[in-house]
């Protein structure tokens, strides 16, 4: 047993009170304690007063020109001061309640001195004397709490360093250490909690980040290794039934939709777990790949489901694909269950599934409550998945038979999370759309341009035919003012423009309602579609090629990205409007990305350096956890370099019972504990 989990109730100088308030800084154990690393390291390598601002934090060197004078004010306050000449300037040097600091001092004496200087008075009010004053000092600064100040913490971590110092062995294996020329772990931590230069703390941070890195890679490759071996079933593949289906298509496949295919068939094909996320930008053609991978599963005799964010989506979804399968003469039964699903259909619709009577299974959430029961579900194909937080996909997961997964994005994964949150999944890219598919043209308006843009609408509806979506605002918290909002467009348009066909989208129209509007919408019966962002998601149809987005700036790049995404399937020429009148700079940036770019893969990394690494789509709810030294995004070469060891040393057979990493195997169970919610 490693001693670095012991308890920190056994250091001293921790009561009842402090123990709560380190529990609450994430503080459990010795080892939590000892890499509860500073955020900051002051410098405070000698300066001079003359270069120095008025109010900074400042050390000064220089010989003492005053014999330090000792005050008392009162029993237990006092202030001491003497001059301090630091070459050429005579400043006047105050300590409070520190009457010994300088005792024994004579003029002459050399002194280094730490405080906040006072420009007008030439005059520092110090903290501390700094011993060996011929080396620059640095001051560790922590992340603290109300309940636990600097000081206090700072002293606790000296106490547990003193305690445990010969207990600090590496957990990062030996071989990997000296690979990446890393400090072995002691050195590390004396370094980060205790450095004398700011040069020492930065050399230990690569190693501290490394470490930290190399354990977040070691549990996701654990995850990713179970997943795959432990539930592994082999389907076996009829490619020449397969063949059949594509041939039949209506278009012919892209390259990048063979390569992901094959590369799902693959998986499947194999007695491992199928973990596999296709990402492929807005209309690439992520659903007919997911219909290949359906297909071959239920022609082995298993069950398949497909959970899609919305009931749109969802139905959509359903009537596409039976179409597809109908076209190539396979017969395949096919039932929808969402939210809306009557309770009799309901009932009759779980009795047939759990006796294998359905083949596929599509819907919503709905498809992970805890009375639906498979026979055999061998494939769950999850769509628009960033839509998902993490524990649905685990569920869904866990369902039946531990389904091989397949989950379909169209939010390309900027390199830092594909490795991180999504770590444990295995990606394939389409990075092509369909053939003939010409760029849209983006633009930008602004709100008081709206009528000339609604009149540029009716001629293209008139002259060309065109099919318009015009997107209302989000509205926060609201989806009341939302569908207010929606309705008062509705209404404008229809009376500005009687002879155009309108139509309406909202969260609070009924599910049927909705359903009826988007046929007629794709069916070419009505000629603008209003709409708040439900139509964002998967969306499909391929006439439409105008989409115009209201108050454009309240919506993320990614959203603005999906809803542009909604026009431009077809061969005509498409164009996307964003109207809006942003008041920030993000709100300009964030339109301009759009208009200059229509890659989304362009568009994910420009989102990840805008908003910057606290607030990335999917980390949040991927349950990635906070890293205290590194940032993900900044130091994507070290995760990288994190990743491959791992890989490197769980590959090796036998990995876990190797001497070198009996401390790793030793650590990782202690803590995978704490981990197990992350997936
Ligand atoms: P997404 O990847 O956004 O989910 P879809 O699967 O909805 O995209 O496909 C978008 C549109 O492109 C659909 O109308 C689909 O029928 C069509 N499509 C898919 N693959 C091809 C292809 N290889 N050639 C032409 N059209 C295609
Ligand atoms: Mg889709």
């Amino acid at each position: 047993m490693i001693k670095i989990f012991d308890s920190i109730d056994g250091i001293s100088g921790i009561g009842p009170k402090r123990l709560q308030a380190l529990h609450n800084l994430g503080i459990f154990n010795v080892n939590d304690m000892l890499t509860y690393y500073p955020s900051r390291y002051e410098d405070i390598s000698s300066q001079l007063p003359s270069q120095t601002e008025n109010g900074a934090k400042v050390a000064f060197q220089g010989t003492i020109s005053s014999l330090p004078k000792v005050r008392f004010l009162g029993s237990k306050r006092s202030m001491t001061d003497f001059g301090l000449l630091v070459e050429h300037d005579n400043i006047r040097v105050t300590f409070f309640n520190q009457p010994w600091v300088v005792k024994n001092r004579q003029i002459g004496d050399t002194v280094a001195v730490f405080g906040t200087y006072d420009k007008n008075r030439q005059s520092l009010s110090a903290t501390k004397v700094l011993t060996d004053i011929d080396d620059s000092d640095i001051q560790v600064i922590h992340p603290v709490s109300k309940d636990i100040n600097q000081k206090t913490l700072t002293q606790l971590i000296e106490n547990t360093y003193a305690k445990y110092r010969n207990d600090i062995v590496d957990i990062v294996p030996k071989h990997i250490v000296s690979q990446y020329g890393l400090m072995n772990r002691k050195e590390m931590i004396e370094s980060m909690q205790f450095p004398k230069t700011k040069f020492q703390a930065n050399q230990a941070t690569k190693s501290a980040m490394f470490e930290e890195f190399f354990l977040f890679q070691m549990r996701i490759q654990l995850l990713k290794y179970q997943q795959r071996e432990n539930y592994g079933r082999q389907i076996i593949i009829d490619q020449k039934l397969l063949d059949d289906f594509i041939a039949k298509l209506p278009f012919q496949l892209t390259e990048a939709q063979l390569n992901a295919t094959r590369e799902i068939l693959n998986d499947m094909s194999r007695p491992i777990h199928m973990n596999r996320l296709v990402q492929g930008d807005v209309g690439s053609g992520k659903t007919v790949v997911a219909a290949i991978a359906i297909l071959a599963a239920v022609n082995d005799g298993m069950q398949a489901a497909l959970m899609a964010p919305t009931e749109i989506l969802a139905t959509q979804h359903a009537k596409t694909i039976s179409d597809l399968y109908q076209r190539a003469g396979i017969g395949m039964r096919i039932e929808i269950l969402t939210s809306s699903t009557k309770k009799s259909v309901r009932k009759q619709l779980l009795e047939d599934l759990k006796s294998g009577q359905i083949n596929l299974l599509i819907g919503t959430h709905s498809l992970i409550q805890e009375d639906v029961e498979f026979k055999n579900l061998g494939l769950a194909v999850i769509d628009e998945q960033h839509r998902f937080g993490v524990n649905q996909r685990a569920i869904l997961r866990k369902q039946g038979q531990n389904p091989d997964i397949l989950a379909l994005t169209a939010t390309p994964i900027p390199r830092t999370l594909a490795i991180t949150a999504y770590g444990e999944m295995d990606v394939s890219s389409i990075k092509q759309l369909p053939k003939g598919r010409k760029p849209i043209k983006t633009f930008r308006g602004s709100m008081n341009e709206i009528d000339q843009i609604y009149k540029w609408v009716h001629q293209e509806v008139k002259q060309n035919g065109a099919q318009v979506y015009v997107v209302t605002p989000l509205v926060e918290e609201s989806e009341k003012i939302e569908a207010q909002d929606s309705v008062a467009t509705y209404e404008y348009i229809k009376n500005e423009y009687p002879d155009l066909r309108v139509g309406l989208l909202h969260g609070r129209v009924s599910p049927e309602e909705k359903q009826k509007t988007l046929s007629e919408f794709k069916n070419g019966q009505i000629d603008v579609l209003v709409s708040t962002t439900v139509v964002e998601v998967g969306v499909d149809a391929p006439e439409a090629t105008i989409m115009i987005v209201l108050d454009a700036d309240r919506f993320g790049l990614s959203t603005l990205h999906q809803l542009r995404g909604r026009v431009g399937r077809g061969e005509k020429q498409s164009y996307a409007v964003l109207v809006a009148d942003p008041k920030t700079d993000y709100g300009q940036q964030r339109l301009d990305a759009l208009v200059a770019t229509t890659d989304g893969f362009e568009l994910s990394q420009k989102d990840l350096e805008l908003r910057g690494p606290g607030d990335i789509i999917g980390v949040k709810q991927s349950g990635m956890p906070d890293f205290k030294v590194g940032d993900p995004i900044k130091n994507l070469d070290v995760m990288e370099e994190a990743q491959r060891a791992a890989i490197d040393t769980i590959s090796e057979p036998n990995w876990d019972s190797k001497p070198d990493n009996q401390v790793l195997v030793e650590y990782l169970s202690e803590t995978m504990e704490r981990y197990k919610d992350f997936d």
